[in-house]
């Protein structure tokens, strides 16, 4: 339970993945700009003021076309800064920048532990750089600083740390072959992995740093080079990354950073005919554009999407209040705008009213503010119409008839702040229990009978994540065994570590992220033979 304790605890001081509706077009009301001050943000003040542009072939470069856009505070829809609005070009010069520095080969035919040591060196320099990433991702996301300060910097970090080990571990087989048409022959074949070549990265705007890091370190710590598109809504900390990147020492255009929006600089990256792979976190709904996109060369494609994670309590949980932390925990981490929230609640029927008033009276009690006002537990959502998403969700569950024990509305404020929100009294057929929503907005279900909820709890086309909540260990791991999901915690939630691998079943997604699985999806196997 310590586990749980841990991360519910975070998530009262305040993990894509993925992903509401499509974060495009003009995106927000211009209101009175309420920039930041330099004593607000002492570490970020300075760097958000400088000019913005997309790193491509190691320089800092504007978009072709000269165009910007603004990029907003969820907190008050200020500006924060402008960036480069790139389109199909800028896509194709960062192409052919890492095409060029993959060729050339300085990175891949680095020595494995120079390569390493380099990677080692951007996760000190995230650490070195701590305070005022957290900063920026805060201002950028609307996430509370202190969140940002002890889970995504130090998780980025920590990515780029366990990713430098890699480099040096990335090894084949001998194998020894039989051959069955050549009896006296004699044979020495190998395998050797190499490098996919270029990738294309398309990240969301949740965590903004982490996905950077989570596409980033397995990338390079196999010798790719990479064209990273960040998402629209929140493109400044990879920005901040790449000048780390290159204060590290990475040779020029092995990573290229183009800011833009999903359906010009996204859709070009994902069908460019020289992007050998393309590996993408957002929603399901854009990683079928990215699949099809894709098809014209056959690159490699990987996916993290979007999920309707079960979180099911038992009344054999022993510390009701801890499984009662981590439920809320599941749901109203990161505003709920996590791939993986428990944001179906499924409670053993003795403890439901118990179990939902619990979660309801920790929502009550979730202080929402600007990020970086330290007193924040929970921000703004990122952006208008991830707002009007959440909030139109939360209209239509009332309209179906569902009933509200907490919530269900926007909160006040000139930001994008929605009340944490606790639902019950839902019916399977309802949009709010079948479809993402990336807010924090919980569906509580009783279930009596454990045989059917097995089939309740994977009848979703997602297969992300799930929690399991009871001291039976023996049923805990049955029910682990049974869920059609790419991770199960059990009596914990939303519990991440760059060794563990993340990523779905179903509709999910495809491939791992992180740990050693993540390495398949950027290396090639190369079957040596030699007659001897
Ligand atoms: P969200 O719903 O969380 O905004 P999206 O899936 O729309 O998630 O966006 C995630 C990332 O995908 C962003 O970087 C966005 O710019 C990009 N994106 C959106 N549409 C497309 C597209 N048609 N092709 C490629 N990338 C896209």
């Amino acid at each position: 339970m310590k586990t749980a304790l841990l991360s519910s605890r975070l998530a009262t001081r305040s993990l894509k993945s993925s992903h509401g509706g499509n974060g495009h077009g003009p995106r927000h009301a211009r209101r009175a700009s309420c920039a930041p001050t330099a004593a607000s943000v002492p570490h970020a003040f300075a760097w958000l003021k400088r000019p913005k542009h997309n790193l491509i072939a190691g320089r800092w470069v504007p978009a072709a076309s000269g165009k910007v856009f603004d990029v907003f505070n969820p907190a008050d829809a200020s500006v924060l800064a402008r960036v480069p609005d790139s389109d199909k070009e800028d896509i194709h010069r960062a192409v052919a920048a890492a095409r060029r520095a993959f060729d050339a080969g300085p990175w891949r035919r680095m020595k494995p532990n120079e390569r390493g040591k380099l990677l080692w060196r951007v996760g000190d320099l995230i650490l070195e750089h701590a305070d005022e990433l957290a900063e920026i991702e805060s201002l950028d996301n609307g996430k509370p600083r202190a969140v940002a300060r002890v889970a995504d910097v130090p998780l980025a970090a920590d990515l780029f740390h366990y990713m430098a080990g890699w480099a040096t571990k990335i090894e084949g087989h001998t194998i020894p072959i039989s051959v069955p048409y050549a009896p006296d022959a004699r044979f020495h074949a190998f395998t050797l992995r190499e490098p996919v070549g270029v990738v294309g990265q398309i990240i969301p705007w949740n965590f903004p740093l982490l996905m950077a890091a989570w596409k980033l370190g397995p990338a390079l710590t196999t010798g790719n080079c990479v064209v990273l598109k960040p998402a629209e809504q929140t493109p400044l900390t990879a920005l901040r990354l790449g000048e780390l990147l290159l204060e590290a020492g990475l040779p020029e255009g092995v990573v290229n950073i183009v800011t833009g929006f999903g359906e010009t600089a996204g859709a070009a990256l994902a069908a460019h005919d020289d992007v050998d792979k393309v590996a993408f976190t957002g929603s399901t709904e854009v990683g079928r554009l990215i699949v099809h996109a894709a098809a014209g060369n056959l690159k490699k494609v990987s996916l993290e999407l979007g999920g309707k994670s079960p979180n099911i309590v038992f009344k054999d949980v022993g510390d009701l209040d801890a499984a009662i932390a981590g439920a809320a925990n599941a749901i109203f981490f990161n505003h709920g705008q996590c791939c993986c929230a428990g944001s179906r609640l499924m409670v053993e029927k003795d403890v439901f009213d118990a179990v939902v008033a619990g979660v309801a009276a920790h929502a009550k009690k979730i202080k929402l503010g600007p990020g970086l006002d330290p007193g924040t537990q929970m921000g703004p959502l990122v952006s208008e119409e991830q707002f009007r998403r959440v909030t139109n969700y939360m209209h239509q569950g009332k309209q179906e008839g569902a009933c509200y024990v907490t919530g269900g509305e926007k909160a006040g404020g000139r930001g994008y702040f929605v009340q944490p929100t606790v639902v019950k009294d839902v019916k399977p057929s309802m949009s709010i229990v079948r479809e993402e929503i990336f807010g924090p907005v919980v569906v509580a279900e009783p279930f009596t009978k454990p045989e059917e909820l097995i089939s309740r709890a994977n009848d979703t086309p997602y297969g992300l994540a799930a929690g399991v909540w009871t001291r039976d260990i023996a049923k805990a791991h049955r029910i682990a065994a049974e869920l059609r999901a790419g991770t199960v915690w059990i009596n914990c939630y939303n519990v991440f570590d760059a060794a563990l691998p993340f990523g779905g079943y179903k509709q999910s997604g495809w491939g791992r992220e992180m740990g050693h699985e993540v390495l398949e999806h950027y290396t090639e196997t190369k079957a040596v033979v030699v007659g001897l």
